[in-house]
């Protein structure tokens, strides 16, 4: 097993996967050695990020109603939770939203939809919105509207989605426990569909809903296989109302966030990380340090909670002695 971190860096830097013992290894690593680990996942997020940080804002485009049982969603069929239920959001407030996204520095905007997937006419609507925003400016669009088939793919790609986000959240063993309404397989179809039409993938992670270490590993390596360009690695914020939240006691502190991020790096070195959902929540004061193994944040919220305001953003950044990843500038009218 390899007991230095360093030498778990260069074996991360020559390609090589760690085995499930080194695996295990860094997320169990001791309290007291979170220096040296995060030292060495740097060494790697800079051979290939440097200390650029890439921001990016997500609309929640849709929000509630949805039929499907995921157990930490609290959109689904089975949360209690009290949150804003809305239908699709007009042209003018999806365009309003890139166009924030603009200002707050945001290097791609995240449209995200609820339900188990995206019947024909809101996929024309968002199509359009889509072809609205590239027309205006120049911004990097993620669409997030859960299982496509290859023809919605191809429509997403011709309206001009650059990115398509499905996560597959949990490992294969553990995913029948936190969603019975589709499969880990299904989720494989989605992903398999957006890349066949051309799409870049987002693909990341739920921590904190009671999985295994082994179950961190499995989805660990399950991504660095799968090899999206993207993974949002999310801890659960346990939300009122939904199963999950009341059925756990929080096994995540912000040291095991920043393990989990380490380990993420070190397997999928040459891949974008970003702190997701739960960052403030679980990482508090130690928020700066996921930038050593990460390269990149949202900002302003998530879909029913809320977040760090992008000032609040950049001036961590800046402090923290990183630079943010600006925006092409656009050859377009804006
Ligand atoms: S499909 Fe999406 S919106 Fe619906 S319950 Fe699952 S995570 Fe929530």
């Amino acid at each position: 097993m390899l007991s230095n971190y360093n030498q778990i860096a260069e074996y991360s830097l020559s390609g090589e996967a760690l085995s499930r013992e080194e695996c295990l290894a860094v997320l169990d690593s001791p309290d007291e050695q979170i220096i040296e680990l995060l030292s060495a996942a740097f060494r790697v997020r800079a051979t290939h990020f440097g200390k650029k940080v890439s921001l990016h804002l997500l609309i929640n485009a849709k929000s509630g109603l949805c039929p499907e049982d995921c157990s930490y969603c609290s959109q689904s069929s089975v949360s209690t939770a009290e949150i804003q239920k809305y239908p699709l959001l007009d042209d003018e407030q999806i365009i309003q939203g890139a166009r924030e996204a603009r200002q707050a520095k945001a290097i791609r905007y995240c449209i995200v939809s609820s339900g188990r997937s995206t019947g024909p006419k809101e996929l024309n609507r968002l199509c359009r919105q889509v072809k609205n925003i590239k027309k205006e400016m120049n911004l990097s669009i993620c669409t997030s509207l859960g299982l496509l088939t290859p023809e919605a793919a191809i429509a997403l790609k011709q309206a001009g989605v650059d990115r398509y986000n499905h996560n597959l959240n949990a490992s294969q063993r553990f995913y029948s426990q936190i969603c019975t309404s589709h499969t880990y397989r299904d989720r494989l179809q989605t992903l398999q569909n957006a890349r066949a039409a051309g799409m870049e993938l987002c693909c990341g992670a739920i921590f904190g809903m009671g999985e295994t270490d082994d179950d961190i590993i499995d989805l660990s390596l399950a991504l660095r296989e799968l090899q999206p360009q993207s993974i949002p690695v999310n801890f659960l914020i346990p939300i009122e109302g939904t199963p999950v939240a009341s059925s756990l006691e929080n096994h995540l502190n912000p040291l095991r966030c920043l393990k989990i991020l380490c380990l993420l790096r070190f397997l999928n070195p040459e891949l974008e990380i970003r702190v997701a959902g739960g960052r403030e929540y679980h990482l508090r004061s130690l928020q700066p340090l996921a930038l050593y193994p990460a390269n990149s944040i949202f900002v302003a919220g998530y879909l029913t909670t809320s977040g760090q305001t992008p000032p609040d953003a950049w001036q961590m950044i800046q402090d923290m002695g990183f630079e943010i990843e600006q925006v092409p500038v656009s050859e377009m009218p804006v």
